[in-house]
């Protein structure tokens, strides 16, 4: 669903599916999945180099890490945390046959009857 790293496709390549399904907010969780992507890996890192380290904790290079895993990783959740977002979003909101570019209105083949019928 991407075309490059940082771009989005305007929906996916292989089933057409879009980005956004009629909601407003997409954005918001997939900023949430990006968030969760990058704070929780670094507290963690936080959490095991004060326990190794404790009780002189070398403040210096415990920022340094910590601030070079906060730079980087959020170019690293990027795409994930779109793609995360779209799988949760999916199960919380099944697709629809309308959700699809190409499926969007199944044209009528004309042989259907849609006269009223008489009483
Ligand atoms: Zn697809």
């Amino acid at each position: 669903m991407f075309s490059s790293y940082f771009t989005k496709a305007a929906s996916c390549r292989t089933c057409s599916l879009q980005w956004r399904r009629g909601d407003v907010g997409f954005e918001l969780g997939a900023a949430a999945m990006a968030a969760i992507i990058t704070l929780g890996p670094l507290l963690l890192v936080l959490l095991a180099l004060v326990i190794v380290t404790w009780p002189e904790i070398e403040v210096v290079p415990l920022f340094v890490v910590l601030g070079i895993g906060a730079v980087l990783l959020p170019f690293v959740a990027y795409p994930r945390a779109y793609l995360m977002w779209q799988a949760i979003d999916i199960v919380m909101r099944p697709v629809e046959p309308t959700d699809f570019v190409l499926d969007a209105e199944p044209e009528r083949s004309g042989d259907e009857d849609v006269r009223p019928r008489d009483a």
